[in-house]
């Protein structure tokens, strides 16, 4: 009896570490929010969907699946090679023989390896391209969101999901599925492999088995807990980089460097923690597999060191010492796999949830879309016509009222009045930011719901408060998109907004680098920037939200005279705060709380002695106060 002890003792050691898991388990609170229940898709829409993105490469996952089977061949093989060896040189033998196993054992192994490198090469390739095509069509699909979507998903988080997700998308084609398969597949094929061999030693190994499911179906719910962590700290930590970067100006300016380097610290913490916590639940996982990994070669040892199975026959199988070390490659052989498989299914875990989260995104509906038999909009002439247009950004806030004006083809109107209006409102209407409630707005008498949004939105040469400008150059600002522009032509757009001057002074002219959001511009640089561009665009409407920002008063000059050749290309409307750049507008709207106060020429509003002249004198003696 006291030789069975070792034994006894490791097993009690397993059912403790058994027991301890349930325990831990049965206490994990609230389990199925913790551990990532809360998916709203199930699995197999999540993988029908996935699916449908890699079936254009169906060829190239079978040719890995050949390619698979083929490196399996290896793993099944080896340990019976190896057992023959160990029985060749167990008594006299020709080198000629040892040397043929060799050459099999090396040449099986040469095979595998290749194998394995041309199954990576094109896994890699197809993973690739299919995620290049998921991240496409999100950004696509964020692009489609009106503004009010846009605004309500923190920007960080897009970007996660556009790199973060799509790469963990990217893991289960370039690595989980074809493990899984491949992990199963030696499974079975060395169980196959182990039971013919032996039976009794199969057996043996097999009481293991149950311990192992044990502990792989708890690790899993621990470590899914532990990713979902993980990742909602990493899309923490995003949002808050990209939205206080953006904002790293206001945080000096108002000194609140401090605050935020506190909250910074908090969530850097936070995923420090839930990083650490994901490393000590593998940390535990995987010594435990391998405790039991050990225990089943150590009892395989013992028991024949012991004399017990050594020699042992049963239905005409008997144990030999080739069988031994074939057993004792296979056990490896068998843990292995195992313990990845285990892990493997965490990462599809959490790579099916990126992946929803990727599709929650592609799943919301564009407020505003194409309506059915949306026309291209064509040729314009440029005639557009606010016909008792009401909106509000929310509920029955109205913004503008029962809003009616029109605007001539080619002719420039102005919108005044204090902020809050609605003037930036109309400017968005115009574009299809935002859908309007009731009315309608025309575009040479046709709803602008009628066009393809594309094709309207093509007509607009836009220069807003704020100019955007990309980090590139500054040619690449002014051309953008379009295509087969000569620096010629640039160079004229530039002369005809009065930018050529201040470019010229740079060496490198036109390719001189314009950082991100225009950093190293003034505000009015900005400004000419993006009226050149207007111009080389050459837009049937153009819609111009003038600086408030303080422009130094030679840049001011430039602004104003540019102003005036631009009212000369096509319809523009003009949302002013000087009141000087408009006088020679055709029609002036001064609007207030949403409704059209007044209207007029400069000189009809300025003998009407309203709101207008009001304004103007006020204005007028400011000015020549400062100066
Ligand atoms: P103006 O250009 O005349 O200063 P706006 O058109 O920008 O005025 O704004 C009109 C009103 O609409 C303001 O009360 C503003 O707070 C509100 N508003 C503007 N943009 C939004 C938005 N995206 N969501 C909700 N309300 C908004």
């Amino acid at each position: 009896m006291r030789e069975f002890y070792p034994l006894l003792i490791a097993g009690a050691v397993i059912s403790a570490f058994a027991a301890a898991f349930i325990l831990a388990y049965a206490f994990m609170k609230d389990k199925k929010e913790a551990i990532g229940f809360d998916r709203n898709m199930k699995d197999g829409e999540i993988t029908k969907r996935l699916l449908k993105y890699a079936r254009p490469y169906v060829k190239q996952f079978l040719v890995v699946f050949l390619i698979m089977l083929a490196s399996i061949a290896y793993d099944i093989a080896s340990p019976l090679i190896i057992g023959g060896i160990a029985d060749l040189i167990k008594a006299p033998f020709e080198m000629r023989d040892l040397f043929i196993r060799l050459g099999i054992y090396i040449s099986i192994l040469l095979v595998s390896l290749t194998c394995q490198y041309f199954q990576a090469i094109i896994l890699q390739k197809t993973g690739q391209r299919i995620i290049s095509t998921l991240r496409y069509d999100t950004f696509e699909h964020i692009e489609k969101l009106s503004h009010h979507q846009f605004s309500e998903i923190p920007v960080g988080k897009l970007v996660t999901r556009v790199t973060n997700d799509t790469n963990a998308v990217s893991m289960m084609f370039t690595n989980i599925f074809v493990n899984l398969a491949k992990n199963s597949l030696v499974i079975i094929g060395i169980l196959i492999a182990m039971f013919i061999l032996n039976l009794e030693l199969t057996l043996m190994v097999l009481c293991f088995v149950p311990f192992i499911v044990i502990f792989s179906l708890i690790f899993r719910k621990f470590s899914r807990k532990a990713y979902r962590k993980v990742k909602d700290g990493t899309t923490d930590i995003n949002t808050f980089l990209s939205e206080n970067l953006s904002g790293m100006k206001i945080i000096r300016v108002f000194d609140r460097k401090k605050q935020k380097m506190a909250e910074f610290d908090e969530k850097n913490d936070e995923l420090g923690r839930a990083k650490r916590r994901q490393i000590f639940v593998f940390g535990i996982f995987r010594p435990t597999i391998y405790m039991l990994y050990i225990s089943s070669v150590m009892t395989l040892l013992y028991l024949s060191a012991r004399g017990y199975i050594y020699g042992l026959s049963f239905a005409g199988q008997v144990i030999t010492a080739d069988i031994l070390i074939s057993f004792y490659m296979y056990i490896q052989k068998f843990f292995n796999p195992i313990q990845t498989l285990a892990e493997q299914f965490n990462w599809l875990q959490s790579a099916f949830a990126s992946a929803e989260k990727i599709f929650t995104i592609l799943d919301i509906e564009p407020e505003i879309k194409d309506d059915p038999g949306a026309v291209d909009i064509g040729e314009i002439k440029g005639d557009i016509e606010f016909d008792h247009v009401w909106f509000a950004y929310k509920e029955e806030n109205w913004i503008l009222k029962d809003l009616s004006f029109k605007v001539g083809a080619g002719q420039t109107v102005a919108l005044v009045g204090p902020t809050g209006a609605g003037k930036s409102t109309i400017l968005s209407l115009l574009c299809r930011n935002y859908d309007i409630q009731k009315g309608r707005i025309l575009i040479d008498g046709v709803d602008i719901r009628k066009y393809t949004i594309s094709s309207l939105r093509r007509q607009f040469g836009q220069m807003l408060q704020t100019v955007f400008l990309f980090s590139g150059t500054i040619k690449s600002n002014i051309v953008l998109r379009q295509e087969g522009v000569t620096d010629e032509q640039i160079w004229e757009a530039c002369k005809y907004v009065n930018a050529d001057k201040f470019i010229s002074q740079f060496d490198d002219g036109l390719e001189h680098e314009v950082r991100e959001f225009g950093n190293n511009f003034s505000a009015g640089q900005r400004q000419l920037i993006s009226f050149a561009r207007t111009v080389l665009y050459d837009p049937k409407i153009m819609i111009l939200d003038e600086a408030t920002a303080n422009i130094d008063t030679e840049t001011e000059q430039l602004i104003q005279d540019s102003l005036q050749k631009l009212m000369n290309i096509g319809t523009m409307i003009v949302v002013a705060h000087r009141l000087s750049t408009i006088q020679h507008a055709d029609n002036i709207i001064v609007l207030s709380g949403g409704q059209i106060a007044e209207q007029g020429t400069h000189e009809e509003l300025l003998s009407k002695r309203g709101r207008y002249y009001n304004l103007y004198t006020l204005q007028h003696r400011r000015q020549q106060l400062m100066s």
